[in-house]
């Protein structure tokens, strides 16, 4: 295996230059192009500072600028962090002052709404923006950025992409060789239970995790195609949709940002074989009415995870589109997974509530499940909180010692996830421990309830939540979204699961919304409905 990510991308650029690497919308760039670009920007980002160690942020969308921005990060040894494109100020702030990153890539369109408000008190020194279209290698540069160069301003220079790679065009840098241990990508947790940690995944995790997803589906370059669906800033896009593409060298579509319409399109367009999301993304793709108008059979290699996917959902897929998901279950922390659904065998359910399993670990992940009380290990069947040990695990959250420390001990990853295996090694995701609901003394799981709404026709998208009550301490109360042009009414749902489950269970009131509360990574938001 390779030493670094970087390693294994210049196998690629010495022995296939040539070969397609990344497709976007009418541009196919090659590994050459691509490495051209990432040269050229890594000699001008040397020339403004950023140096061995030095935090570069990246906020952009799913655009080769990313790839680019990632690989010449990676020839200073500097560190990319992963920023998400929908954060707004003060969200990035945190970001940027907790990652000190001295430098910053955006889309011009950011600069102008978000960072330019919050520059100060940064530890910005240079901001460079770029637009989404265009940054093919041979392009000239577009007569509009000349007055998007802002004015200097207190942190030095904010610079155009295209004037910078034009100017250093064909300038390779001082050639430097990231460590197994350097820091490959700084990826904050999607902010699901609190505030966003920074992980620390390390060259060796990502290429440990890369490899792990490339051989588990056996993608190859002349075979298969990457659709870049899942966003790149979260583990799961950076390690499912460049690191797969840079360690297995198939080519990678990538589309900006999630557009049900165009991601249904390119998989037709280029016979996509493999793709990674959350069930979220897949219903979306799979209840948009442009899906009967293309064919999307090429897509075989279907892994989900992030959140939980019951059978309905698999069924309803399955059903639509013809994919067949698999599980894949794994944290920021992880660097993506630490369990995968076999691709030929379909997953046993969990006899107790129904759940599908999430898969079986993959090679060198190391599973316990304790006793969240007494830190006992447990056995086959018994539910405990899920503690992964291995190569994928980071070694700690950035300059977060304590948080670190509580999470991380002698090496296992407590992950705050209860679930359980069976003797054969098939882990159920029960839920996260924090979203049990006590509901006067019984204690509700709010999956199970979601589960048994999502059976039901009408429902697109189910979300259960504990809210006080003043007899039982919490009661249970769903939020659901319909599917198009469905009509059933909140009463009909409480009756529904009123008859299929026991009654300290089923919902007391549900909500409809248009849509629910999800974050960037497609994972729907307990904490803000709860919060009312
Ligand atoms: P934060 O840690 O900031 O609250 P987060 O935990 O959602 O956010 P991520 O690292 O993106 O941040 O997500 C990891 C979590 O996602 C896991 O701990 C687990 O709760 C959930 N998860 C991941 N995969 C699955 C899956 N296949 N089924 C159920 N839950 C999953
Ligand atoms: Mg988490």
């Amino acid at each position: 295996t390779h030493s670094s990510m970087l390693a294994a991308w210049n196998e690629h650029v010495h022995t296939r230059p040539h070969d397609p690497a990344v497709h976007y919308f009418d541009t196919t760039l090659t590994f050459a192009d691509i490495d051209r670009a990432a040269d050229a920007l890594a000699v001008a980002l040397h020339d403004n500072g950023l140096d061995a160690t030095d935090r570069v942020a990246l906020y952009l969308q799913n655009d080769p600028q990313w790839l680019v921005s990632l690989l010449a990060a990676w020839k200073l040894r500097a560190v990319p962090v992963a920023v998400n494109p929908m954060l707004r100020a003060e969200e990035l702030r945190h970001i940027l002052t907790d990652s000190g990153a001295s430098t910053l890539i955006c889309l011009d369109s950011l600069y102008q709404t978000v960072v330019a408000g919050i520059r100060d008190g940064t530890a910005l020194q240079t901001v460079l923006t770029t637009h989404p279209l265009d940054m093919t290698p041979n392009a000239t540069v577009p007569p509009a950025v000349a007055h998007q160069v802002p004015a200097r301003t207190s942190f030095a220079d904010t610079l155009d992409w295209h004037t910078l790679t034009h100017r250093y065009r064909d300038r390779r840098p001082e050639p430097a060789t990231p460590r197994p241990r350097d820091i490959a990508a700084l990826t904050y947790t999607s902010g699901t239970t609190g505030r966003s940690k920074g992980a620390m995944n390390s060259h060796s995790a990502m290429v440990h995790s890369s490899t792990v997803y490339a051989r588990w589906w056996d993608l190859q370059p002349e075979r298969d195609v990457i659709i870049g669906l899942a966003p790149v800033f979260h583990i799961t896009g950076l390690v499912a949709g460049f690191g797969v593409h840079i360690i297995s060298g198939a080519p990678l579509v990538l589309l900006h940002r999630f557009d049900a319409e165009a991601i249904l399109q390119a998989i037709e367009r280029w016979r996509g074989t493999f793709m990674i999301g959350a069930g979220t993304a897949f219903i979306a793709l799979t209840t948009h009415p442009a899906l009967d108008a293309v064919d999307v059979s090429s897509l075989t290699k279907t892994p989900s995870g992030g959140a939980p996917v019951g059978q309905a959902l698999v069924d309803r897929i399955r059903a639509r589109a013809g994919w067949t998901l698999r599980g894949a279950y794994g944290m920021t922390e992880t660097t993506s997974p630490t369990h995968l659904g076999p691709p030929d065998i379909d997953p046993p359910t969990d006899p107790d509530s129904g759940a599908l399993s999430v898969g079986v670990p993959v090679p060198g992940a190391q599973v316990r499940i304790v006793d969240p009380v007494s830190g006992r290990d447990l056995g086959p069947g018994e539910p405990g909180e899920i503690v992964v040990a291995g190569p994928m695990v980071v070694p700690g959250y950035w300059r977060l010692p304590e948080e670190s420390a509580h999470a991380i001990r002698d090496g296992w990853l407590y992950t705050g996830d209860l679930g359980k295996v069976t003797d054969e090694g098939w882990l159920f995701v029960v839920d996260r421990i924090k979203d049990l609901i006590n509901a006067g003394g019984y204690k509700v799981v709010p999956r199970d309830v979601e589960d048994v709404l999502y059976q039901h026709p009408a429902v697109r998208e189910a979300s259960v939540v504990g809210v006080p009550d003043e007899y039982r301490g919490e009661t249970v109360k769903a939020f659901v979204s319909l599917v198009p042009n469905a009509a059933v009414s909140s009463e009909e749902l409480i009756g529904y699961c009123r008859e299929r489950m026991a009654a300290y269970k089923y919902p007391r009131s549900v909500v409809i919304l248009d849509e629910l509360p999800k974050n960037a990574s497609g994972k729907l938001l307990r904490r803000e409905l709860r919060n009312g």
